[in-house]
């Protein structure tokens, strides 16, 4: 009797499943569905400086292959792609009255350019403001574009501007770039750190963040400056483009203690698909002099005009083809996944590209191609309810709260 129950149990859903087709599922088949019906969520792209282009259009086909980007909103539902955070991206420059004021009007400008951009395509995608508005695109089928704004630069030393750039629909504020500012200490600045952390107008942003309803951004910031963050903020907080410090050893990457310090506080890592943050370069002299040449020549790109910006990018490209670098691929990325679900869990990563600010790896080089990271996640036996959480769960559930915290 014990025999045949045990029989029923297993042949029961086994009949089910085959009635619906799902056991004859191929791999592929299978990580197609659930790519389509997970909400997907990339939390990270600099596509915004494309909009300055004339000849691009968001709402066409771009080629990547003739400098058309990573991403456009048809390539966007071509990869199965819901939800994007696009970012308002400003270059360190002079932390004094008259730099503070031109960075502040570039951010403006860009933040324009994005809503007027995706404004021409209402019948593709919205922009968007809460966690709920995603969900609701996703149904009627339409790309949500959410807005993140990476360096507090354009915030200057007047607090008064974080409220400005939420009203305008701003929801994280990744709080450096590759240098110091007003706000914390970078990873990356060749100076070293200048407040071991964030300076006392940078606890006022965190405070301020948390008190609007602010998502902060811990990539690119010391690891200094992350533990001031965990320690003061009031909400989860987030690395919007960031991978494992263990796997690949840049000081842009999260060490394992941050990684379990991140999850303890309820956040989330969204994993970067960026060659140098997910794999150790191969020595390559001629590149690295090459780019190294290039780099003094347009300042480190800081400070340049936008006819300036527009030449730096064409012989960013052609040294691009004259040194092709090798890059990392699908599997070294999701790599990192595994590590930091072993580290943290699997309730505290997401994925954000940074395409179009140096993201895209073998099997992922644009947004038409994110279906490969979610065959990988299969072939590794992650399941559906694993994915999704992956994809955006994660990522949501940090949003929510931080949204609800307000007032
Ligand atoms: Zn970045």
């Amino acid at each position: 009797m014990k025999n045949l129950f045990l029989n029923l149990a297993v042949l029961i859903p086994v009949l089910f499943l085959s009635s619906c087709g799902i056991s004859d599922e191929s791999l592929e088949q299978k990580a197609q569905r659930i790519h389509d019906e997970v909400l997907t969520i990339d939390t990270h792209c600099d596509t915004p400086m494309y909009l300055k282009m004339e000849e691009f259009d968001i709402g066409k086909r771009n080629n990547r292959e003739e400098g058309g980007g990573c991403v456009d909103l048809v390539r966007m539902k071509d990869g199965g792609m819901d939800a994007m955070f696009w970012a308002v991206f400003t270059g360190q420059g002079p932390r004094d009255e008259e730099g503070n004021q031109r960075v502040k009007a570039e951010a403006l400008e860009i933040i324009d350019s994005i809503k007027s951009a995706v404004g021409r395509y209402p019948e593709l995608a919205n922009i968007c403001y809460e966690p709920t508005d995603a969900y609701s695109n996703e149904k009627e089928g339409k790309r949500s574009v959410y807005i993140g704004m990476e360096n507090g630069y354009p915030i200057g030393t007047d607090l008064g501007m974080v409220e400005v750039y939420y009203d305008l629909g701003i929801r994280y504020i990744t709080l450096c770039h590759t240098r110091n500012n007003d706000i914390c200490d970078s990873s990356t600045d060749k100076k070293g750190p200048e407040y071991d952390g964030l300076s006392e107008f940078g606890e006022e942003v965190v405070q301020e963040m948390n008190r609007l309803g602010i998502l902060i951004d811990v990539s690119h910031i010391s690891d200094s400056s992350f533990y001031d963050v965990i320690r003061l903020s009031k909400t989860p907080v987030i690395a919007s483009h960031s991978c494992a410090r263990a796997l690949c050893d840049n000081p842009r990457n999260l060490s394992d203690e941050m990684l379990k310090s991140l999850a303890k506080h309820g956040g989330v890592i969204q994993m970067c698909i960026f060659t140098d943050y997910v794999k150790e370069p191969e020595p390559y002299p001629a590149r690295d002099s090459a780019f190294a040449a290039l780099r003094e020549k347009f300042k480190d790109f800081n400070d340049l005009s936008d006819k300036e910006m527009e030449q730096a990018r064409k012989e960013w490209s052609a040294l691009q083809r004259e040194y092709p670098r090798k890059l990392a691929n699908v599997s070294d990325v999701v790599d990192h996944i595994d590590h930091i679900v072993e580290v943290a869990g699997i309730d505290y990563v997401g994925i954000g590209t940074d395409f179009d600010g140096g993201g895209g790896v073998e099997g992922c080089r644009d947004v038409s191609e994110m279906g490969n990271i979610t065959l990988e996640l299969v072939k590794r036996g992650y399941t559906q309810k694993e994915i999704e959480k992956i994809w955006g769960g994660n990522f949501m559930r940090v949003f929510k709260e931080v949204r609800s915290f307000q007032k």
